[in-house]
């Protein structure tokens, strides 16, 4: 395991804010390289992300965020691939971060390693990388929204987060997206599993994937009747049902076209304004909550925490008062 480190700590090396500048630079030029070590940067928990993410603050915000999850083998990779192609067709710079949150690994077979996106692996204008959640301090909610950052202040005009659903942790990647997109496949009960794991909620659009299989109709049918159940304010957005085979192409137009929609409504609505906010708040409040827990005893050696815990233990002190001496402190 890595060392932990805190990610508020300020990088004091001479010259970080230097090496950052050129970092962004080469990174707002496409180098991949300069990508990948900025990601990186956030995967360690690295000091210098500190001086980085001011530097790039004034450039950041411009970026359209998706986010885009469903169970294993629903065709994710393959749709994101067919939505990069489709915006790379209008000549956006695209940025996808393939988030597992159940592996501690990254860099490597992630996702269906990737394979699908091989067709990208030579185009400049877009950036693929997997990522890590686990394994360190804060987890995805505090690595996913800096990485997201960083692209984004790189100059990607499109960022798509790629998550394996999983419960907590999708909802989580959805707060993050500007656009949801839940991809489900006929035959795999995903569509009930769905409403279980609360997706109807977090769902700005819903992509039937396969229809060129078996099952597919059934499978609009059944998030059809779901949706239909729920209740939607004036002026609210209604999830679309897009049906689509990624193999084949059939239906990715309607999607662009479906995302388009949503984009222009949150700007319409006000909502991506609030959204960004909300997001901002996640982002902010998770590394605030990661210096603190790192600052009273994350880390080995807190001997305030370990005093105090003493005292809890011998019923000297009450929990309360301990952990507001310890915040105090
Ligand atoms: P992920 O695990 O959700 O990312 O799914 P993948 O994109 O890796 O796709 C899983 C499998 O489904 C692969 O073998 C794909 O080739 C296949 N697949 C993806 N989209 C379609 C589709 O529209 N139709 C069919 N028949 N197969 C598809």
């Amino acid at each position: 395991m890595t060392e932990l480190r805190s990610p508020l700590r300020q990088g004091r090396r001479d010259g970080a804010l230097a090496d950052s500048g050129a970092l962004i630079g080469a990174a707002r030029a496409g180098d991949p390289r300069a990508l990948a070590r900025l990601v990186s940067l956030v995967e360690n928990a690295a000091p210098e992300l500190r001086p980085i993410l001011a530097a790039i603050a004034p450039l950041t915000g411009q970026a359209r965020v998706v986010g885009l999850t469903g169970s294993p083998g629903v065709g994710k990779s393959t749709v994101t691939s067919a939505l990069v192609a489709a915006y790379r067709a209008r000549g956006l710079r695209v940025g996808v971060l393939a988030v597992d949150p159940t592996s501690p690994f990254s860099g490597g077979a992630l996702l269906g390693d990737r394979v699908r996106m091989q067709e990208h692996a030579t185009d400049d204008g877009v950036f693929i990388r997997s990522m890590a959640s686990r394994g360190h301090l804060g987890g995805l909610s505090w690595a996913t929204p800096q990485a997201v950052r960083l692209l984004d202040g790189a100059g990607f005009e499109l960022i798509m987060i790629e998550t394996v659903g999983v419960g907590q942790a999708e909802v989580e990647i959805a707060s993050l997206a500007d656009s949801t997109l839940v991809v489900v496949a006929p035959g795999m009960g995903d569509s009930v599993q769905a409403a279980k794991a609360g997706i109807l909620e977090i769902a700005d659009i819903f992509a039937v994937n396969k229809i060129d299989r078996p099952g597919a109709q059934e499978a609009i049918r059944d998030l059809r009747t779901m949706l239909a159940m729920a209740r939607y304010g004036e002026g609210e957005w209604r999830p679309p049902i897009v049906a689509m085979s990624a193999a084949t192409g059939e239906g990715v137009d309607e999607l662009v076209t479906r995302l388009d929609g949503h984009w222009a409504w949150l700007a319409e609505s006000g909502e991506r304004g609030s959204r960004r906010k909300a997001r901002a708040r996640e982002e902010v409040s998770a590394i605030a909550v990661t210096a603190l827990r790192a600052r009273m005893g994350g880390l080995p050696g807190n001997s305030r925490l370990d005093e105090l815990a003493g005292l809890v233990a011998e019923g000297e002190l009450d929990p309360y008062s301990a952990a507001d001496q310890l915040i105090d402190g």
